[in-house]
């Protein structure tokens, strides 16, 4: 469980620190922040985009930066406005750092095609495993982008649920939703949609309970480019498995307010000395 206190991430927590930039305006108004915004940090690693973000020469700054094993660190408190959204636009207001937490995720982002394989902008191989090939929302080609980790992804939402609790969250967009002609930052390899459909449309469970219990089990198939399993039909229980990839196949067997229970339908060959059958 990820805990706030005095605007900062406890860090007792093994996984976070804080080292403080100075690339920062004042407090927050009253009420805010209440929106999140999801960037990638495009830089050469971890380690370069966390320096430059202290760097006062970038004029940039995040609230958190995650790392590729989930690692986080905190530059700046979350009563106070960092500096990561730049121009931006979303619904009728501007400039949305006054308004918003910024995650920066370490991720090469959009990568280059070369004759033996994908490179970063850095001029570094990415093993094609890490190579996700995805049409980005506001563009018509697909292009090559680097895999986030599901040490990210899971680390990432878990950071929007605790700061969710603390502050009065209401949306959670991506760098490229609030400045589309600029940026392209998280991009279509973070499942943002599905995260944001978890987050903020799952939050009135407990006013629905007990509604819509169903037997039938009806047949579906997922259309989240990742969507957590869990073992409960709430955001605080743990997952049973990976994430379930889009497209997989299942079954309905409840139904329990905004939740389904489902049971996955995977058909394939597995080597037979690694299984035992069970007689019944
Ligand atoms: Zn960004």
């Amino acid at each position: 469980m990820i805990q706030i206190q005095d605007h900062k991430l406890v860090t007792d927590v093994n996984q976070f620190t804080f080292d403080a930039t100075e690339n920062h305006s004042g407090p927050f108004k009253d009420g805010l922040p209440d929106t999140i915004v999801i960037h990638y940090t495009a830089g050469a690693s971890y380690g370069s985009s966390v320096n430059w973000l202290k760097d006062k020469r970038a004029k940039a700054s995040a609230h958190l930066v995650v790392g590729r094993k989930g690692e986080v660190v905190q530059l700046v408190p979350f009563d106070t406005v960092a500096w990561h959204a730049g121009r931006s636009q979303w619904n009728d207001r501007t400039g949305l750092n006054k308004y918003s937490i910024g995650i920066e995720i370490a991720n090469a982002g959009l990568l280059e095609r070369r004759a033996n394989g994908y490179y970063t902008s850095f001029g570094t191989k990415v093993p094609d495993e890490h190579v996700v090939i995805g049409q980005h929302k506001h563009g018509d080609i697909e292009q090559a982008w680097e895999a986030y980790t599901s040490e990210q992804i899971t680390m990432v939402e878990a950071l929007c649920v605790a700061l969710m609790e603390a502050y009065p969250i209401k949306e959670i967009v991506g760098h490229d939703d609030i400045a589309p002609q600029r940026k392209k930052d998280p991009g279509p390899a973070f499942p943002l949609e599905a995260m944001r459909s978890r987050l903020l449309f799952s939050r009135n469970d407990d006013e629905v309970e007990g509604a819509g219990e169903t037997e039938d089990t009806v047949p579906g198939i997922i259309t989240a480019s990742l969507l957590n399993i869990r073992r409960e039909p709430n955001l605080q229980s743990p997952t049973i498995s990976e994430p379930l990839r889009q497209g997989t196949r299942i079954s309905q067997l409840q139904q329990h307010g905004k939740w389904i229970k489902v049971k996955v339908e995977l058909e394939g060959w597995v080597r037979r000395n690694f299984v035992k059958l069970v007689e019944r």
